[in-house]
Parts: C-alpha cells; sequence; structure tokens
C-alpha cells in the first residue's frame, strides 16, 4: 500500500472514531476540531495528509516544527510539546496556537515573540492532571492567574486549556476534572473555548467529556520509533 492510501486509511477509520464519539455523547461532529500531530513523521507525510484535507497539524519539538512549518505552507500549525523559555520566540513565530503555556514567563517570551513578527497568536494553559513535576502542566490553583496573563498579554489570544491524562488513572475521571477546569476559565473569558484532551487511546472519553480539540498521533501515522516519540 502507498504511504498516501495507508495514511487516507487511517484517516478515514479515526474520523468514524470521532463521529462515533460525538454521537454517543449527543454533540455535533462539527464542534470537534482532529490536530495531527506529525512529531517524528516527515514533512512529506504532513503533505500527503494537506492533500486529503487535514489542516491542523501540531508538533513538541522548536527545531523539528520550524522545519516542517517552512516547508508545508497553507495548514495550521499547533505547539503541543514543553516549551523551553528561550524557543519561545522561535515558536511564536510560526506556532498559529500553543498548547503547553504553564508559567509566567511563558507569557512573556511568548508575547514578545509574536510582537517582534507581527503575529497573533492562540495560547491554551496547560493542566498537569496528577500533580507530577516534568510533565509539563499548571497546577490547577495557578491556571486563572495563568489565563488572566495570557489574557491582558499583547500578541497573545487565550484560547483555553488542554492537558495529558495521567499515565495510570481512569481518564474519564481525569477529564472531568479538566472540563471544571475549562468551565471556570470560560466564565472569566467566555472566548476561550477550547478545551484540548483526548489522544490516539482516550480521545473517547475526552469527546464525552467535552473536549473540543483532539491531538492524534499513533492512529493517524502508526507507531513512533521508542526514541524518538
Ligand atoms: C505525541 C502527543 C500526542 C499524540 O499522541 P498519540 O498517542 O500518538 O495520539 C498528543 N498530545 C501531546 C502533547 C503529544 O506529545
Amino acid at each position: 500500500m502507498s504511504r498516501t492510501a495507508e495514511l487516507d486509511a487511517n484517516r478515514a477509520a479515526l474520523e468514524r472514531r470521532v463521529v462515533g464519539a460525538c454521537a454517543a455523547a449527543g454533540r455535533s461532529r462539527d464542534e470537534v476540531t482532529v490536530v495531527a500531530v506529525s512529531k517524528t513523521w516527515p514533512a512529506s507525510d504532513v503533505g500527503l495528509l494537506r492533500e486529503l484535507g487535514v489542516r491542523d497539524f501540531g508538533e513538541n519539538r522548536d527545531r523539528e516544527a520550524a522545519q516542517k512549518a517552512a516547508a508545508v505552507t497553507g495548514v495550521r500549525w499547533h505547539f503541543v510539546g514543553a516549551v523551553q523559555t528561550n524557543k519561545a520566540r522561535s515558536v511564536s513565530s510560526y506556532a498559529d496556537v500553543v498548547h503547553s503555556l504553564d508559567r509566567p514567563a511563558l507569557v512573556t517570551a511568548l508575547s514578545k515573540g509574536a510582537i517582534a513578527v507581527g503575529r497573533t497568536v492562540e495560547v491554551l494553559v496547560q493542566v498537569s492532571l496528577d500533580g507530577a513535576p516534568g510533565r509539563g502542566g499548571a497546577a490547577p490553583a495557578d491556571v486563572p492567574m495563568l489565563a488572566e496573563l495570557v489574557a491582558s498579554a499583547s500578541g497573545l489570544q487565550l484560547g483555553g486549556v488542554m492537558a495529558v491524562a495521567p499515565a495510570d488513572a481512569d481518564p474519564a475521571e481525569a477529564f472531568a476534572r479538566l472540563a471544571e477546569i475549562a468551565a471556570g476559565v470560560r466564565r472569566q473569558h467566555p472566548h476561550a473555548r477550547a478545551l484540548s484532551a483526548g489522544m490516539s487511546g482516550d480521545l473517547e472519553a475526552a469527546v464525552a467529556a467535552g473536549a473540543n480539540v483532539l491531538r492524534v498521533g499513533t492512529a493517524l501515522f502508526g507507531h513512533r520509533a521508542a526514541l524518538l516519540g
């Protein structure tokens, strides 16, 4: 099978899952954006999926993301990985959406970078749902403060919240907590409606909890090489 045929088959199977998850949750398919997380996969795959109608792509490392964003245009780029402060300027030069804001220093750095290139970058506050430091994400108690900082920073637009489900826990329970945090942010910032949650393994639970942005890698591209993912 050609790579195009393989990607198209994966895309069609994923679409059936998303449609099924929306139907099961009594939600409209139109509410949900799927971000194709292309990390470790070549820019040629991104180009093929663009031809198949996919418009949103996600990356988690600055150097790789910058190269693909330069190679493939006409799509929206989402940065979903931890942002080192010294890479923030680069990230804000190509990312349309940054999902992983988890500390005040990053607000300043992304804002400066966005202003420097005259862009507006949508920013989501990443929430840690397991309290484990190092995996990224802010403590739930810090989310309102970070949301306020983003909302008032020039060059940035507060989009909503994001989380990764904890490794060894029930994703439904974790996503329910995230949905409450997202609702709190929306009360203060009614336009910040993005709830980015759900990956290849848990997207049904995320849709059931109200996620409207799914970040899907493996189900679309296949299994990443172990050391690179
Ligand atoms: C890699 C990655 C994904 C995609 O994960 P899959 O399990 O391959 O679908 C989603 N979100 C983040 C933050 C990632 O790093």
